[in-house]
Formats: C-alpha cells, structure tokens, sequence
C-alpha cells in the first residue's frame, strides 16, 4: 500500500517527480547512463542547472538584480553562512525569534557580528509570531516564515524593513512573495522542495561584497554566483528532483494554484483539530502554518496518544508524532501532500473519536 507521508522532513515529493527521478537513476534522457553518474560538466546536467534556476526565477519572478545557487551544507549552513557573508563587522542585524531554527540561526550569526534579537514567543514555547517593529539600522531583518516544528507561520512580511534575510526551508514555493522585500531567501530541500542534499539560496547581488572579512572559498556567496553553482561537483541528484519538482508546480498552476490547495488542505484538518473533542490545537490560530499542523490529544485524553499513532500508520497516515522537542501530533502537509490524504487522516481522527471518545 503506498502510503500518505506526514513527516516534517524529508518529506513527501510529488508522485509523477518520484516516478520521473527513479526512471532517470536507470537511463537519463536517453543516454545510456544513469543520472547519478553522469559529469556535472556534461551538456545533459548543464540543462538540468541551467532549467532549475530558470524556474525558480519564473515562479518568484526574479530579474537579474538575484542570484539562485543550489549549494550544500543544509539550511543550517545558511545560519553563519548569510551573516558571514552579509554582516559587515560593527553593523547590526535583527532576529526575529521564532524557534529552534531561528535560535540555531541567531546563535552563529553572533560570531560575526552584533545580533539584536527584536522579539521572541519563547515565553510560550513558541506557540505564536510575536509582533516586533523593524529596525532602521539593521543591515537586514532574519526572518524564520515558517516554523516547522511548532507549527506558526508567518503570513505577512513587514513593509519598510531592511532586506529580509529569510529561512524558507519549510514553505518555499507554497505561495507567492513580494520579492521586493527580501534580500536573501534560503531552504534546505527536503522540506517542501527536493530530496536531501541540496539548499537552495536567492540572493539579491549588490547586497554582497560589502564586509571585510575574509570568507573561505567555499563559503563565499561570490565564488557559487561566479562559477553557477558548480565551483566543485553540485549535489547533482538532489538538484534534478528539484528541478523536477519545480516543473511539476509550474505545470500545477504556479505559486498561486499551490497556496489555493494549501490552504483548502490545512482548513480540513485544523477544522477537525478545533471541531473533535479529543484534540487540540496548540498554536496561535492567527498564526497557524499551512504546512505543519501540530496538535495535542485534549485535556483528558493523553493517555490515548500512542493509540492515535498506532491508528494513524495503520490507515497507512505516516509520520504524525510531533517533534521530540514539543511532543503531540504535526501533520506536514507540504505542496506535495494530496487533498485525499489529509482526508484520510482526518477520516482517522473521526473514527478515532467514534472509537474512544
Ligand atoms: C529543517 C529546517 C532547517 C534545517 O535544515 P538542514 O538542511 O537540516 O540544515 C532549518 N530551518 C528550518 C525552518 C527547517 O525546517
């Protein structure tokens, strides 16, 4: 039985983009080779670069002031890597506090210069966006978007900020952006994007070469814009699954089309989570997430925690514990995930309740 996977990461990828990269792993294009043995010099994987920029591009409608790379290192990378590279030493940079990510991130950014961190929901595990007001003396603002593991999003970006410096590694590419706003934009694939091995950045180019520093090669912005991602050997696999996957949102109606479904998808289950008495919600409704609905069993029903589990993976709904760090129940339903298994799992909850409620 193909099963519906809920896990945060990695994640489900769309159907067609799994049978598309396992028919490349035997024979790609045609070529007698696999995918995963090909040079990533050759003309064939030049393509597949080349159409994954073109597509991030098209969906977020960048013009030549960006630069998309597709580096490795994971999104964690990406937390010394953007305040290495964007943090001039005796300038400031705001954080906003939204999590475990958003911790990690403040922490290494430290080691590179003044960090200001403008609010915090750490008073409440979490559970909610805290307002803040943007700083006019920040080299840019650090937003997490979307907040994996507690379950919050962040729905508006604020106007008359310093260039957003944004984690997206959980909500790339489920709805539009004002791009105008942001100054940097990095997701670990394995979210809502690819498998493994592969993080996407987009940034904006003058915002570069402007600290003092000496940055090793590697992790020089600079060095990946110069030689388009392939200064060494690209994590080639993971990027032609991107790749696929992006052709296959373009084909699905673009941002637009992504975020109608995410958003009909996360109203199901949050309708059952508010309407079933043995569940509740955690997070602040205003700032639920569309891709990861966390949820606890009710006051008085704790106890039935492992048998929701165990519902769940029998109904063939995988994935459904919360992370370690908050316990309870967290539904991914990234771009990927169909309407149909987030009925079945909301088919699970009802008969849940029939059952022990
Ligand atoms: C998973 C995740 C990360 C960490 O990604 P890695 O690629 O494992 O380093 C960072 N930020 C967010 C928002 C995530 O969901």
């Amino acid at each position: 039985m193909k099963k519906y996977n809920f896990s945060a990461g990695p994640a489900i990828l769309p159907a067609p983009v799994l049978k598309e990269a396992a028919k490349a792993v035997k024979d790609f294009d045609g070529m007698g080779l696999s995918i995963l043995e090909i040079s990533h010099r050759s003309k064939q994987f030049v393509a597949v670069l080349d159409e994954a920029v073109a597509s991030v591009k098209e969906l977020l409608d960048l013009n030549d002031d960006w630069a998309v790379l597709w580096l490795t290192g994971g999104a964690s990378s990406q937390f010394f890597m953007t305040a290495m590279n964007l943090l001039p030493q005796g300038e400031k940079a705001a954080y906003v506090n939204t999590g475990t990510w958003s911790t990690k991130a403040i922490k290494e950014a430290k080691l590179f210069g003044e960090v200001e961190e403008i609010a915090s929901s750490k008073d409440q595990n979490f559970n909610y966006i805290p307002k803040y007001k943007s700083p006019k003396d920040a080299v840019y603002l650090h937003l997490t978007s979307n907040n994996t593991i507690f379950g919050t999003q962040i729905k508006k970006f604020p106007n008359d900020a310093p260039p957003i410096v944004c984690d997206m590694s959980s909500d790339i590419f489920s709805r539009p952006l004002e791009i105008e706003k942001f100054g940097l934009i990095y997701a670990g694939a394995q979210k809502n994007l690819g498998p493994a091995g592969t993080t996407l950045v987009i940034v904006r180019k003058d915002l570069l070469g402007k600290v003092e520093r000496q940055i090793p090669t590697m992790l020089d912005y600079k060095t990946h814009i110069a030689k388009d991602s392939s200064f060494n050997t690209p994590p080639c696999y993971p990027i032609y699954v991107s790749m696929l996957t992006l052709r296959w949102i373009k084909k699905n109606g673009g941002l637009e089309a992504m975020q109608r479904k995410n958003k009909s998808k996360a109203k199901l289950i949050y309708d059952e989570i508010d309407r079933n008495p043995l569940f509740e919600g955690f997070t602040a409704k205003k700032d639920r997430s569309l891709m990861n609905a966390t949820f606890n069993m009710a006051e008085g029903h704790a106890d039935k925690a492992d048998a929701f589990v165990a519902a769940c993976n029998a109904a063939g709904c995988v994935g459904i514990k919360g992370h370690r760090s908050v316990g309870g129940f967290r539904a991914s339903i990234y771009n990927a995930m169909p309407r149909n298994g987030v009925k079945a799992l909301v088919e699970v909850m009802q008969e849940f309740e029939k059952k022990h409620g």
